[in-house]
């Protein structure tokens, strides 16, 4: 059923503790923590607590949770500093969903990546 655990994922074995992770924001619907393998200064990975396999299929099952990641992905860049809190520009920061293989997609466990502290080119590679 839509949002419930799957066995095989790594992400939900992250959601359940089974698998470590260096969590830097937690809230009853989502996790946030440090990529394995950053690509930026700050690189943190928002999921969703309920498993979906990737943003579209999140925003569509559970359109309040595609909510809260986007939230926490503003939360996050805040607490991180690439944006102030009261609106001041801060260096920025990236929101990425990776979707499909083709895309660079490789844990079907719907994230968004929060990527900044660095200079981010665009167009994006
Ligand atoms: P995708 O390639 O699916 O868009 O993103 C998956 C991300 O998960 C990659 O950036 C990868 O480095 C990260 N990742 C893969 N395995 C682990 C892990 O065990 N722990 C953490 N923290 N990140 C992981
Ligand atoms: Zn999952």
């Amino acid at each position: 059923m839509a949002g419930e655990p799957q066995a095989d994922c790594l992400f939900c074995k992250i959601v359940a503790g089974e698998v470590p992770a260096t969590v830097v924001r937690e809230t009853p619907t989502t996790v946030a923590f440090r990529d394995i393998n950053p690509q930026a200064p700050t690189h943190v990975l928002v999921i969703p607590k309920g498993h979906y396999p990737d943003a579209a299929s999140l925003a569509t099952g559970a359109p309040e949770l595609a909510a809260d990641v986007l939230r926490e992905a503003g939360e996050v860049a805040a607490g991180e500093a690439l944006v102030s809190r009261e609106g001041g520009p801060g260096t920025g920061y990236r929101v990425v969903f990776n979707t499909g293989s083709g895309a660079g997609q490789t844990v079907f466990h719907a994230h968004a990546h929060v990527l900044g502290g660095r200079g981010l080119e665009w167009p994006p590679g």
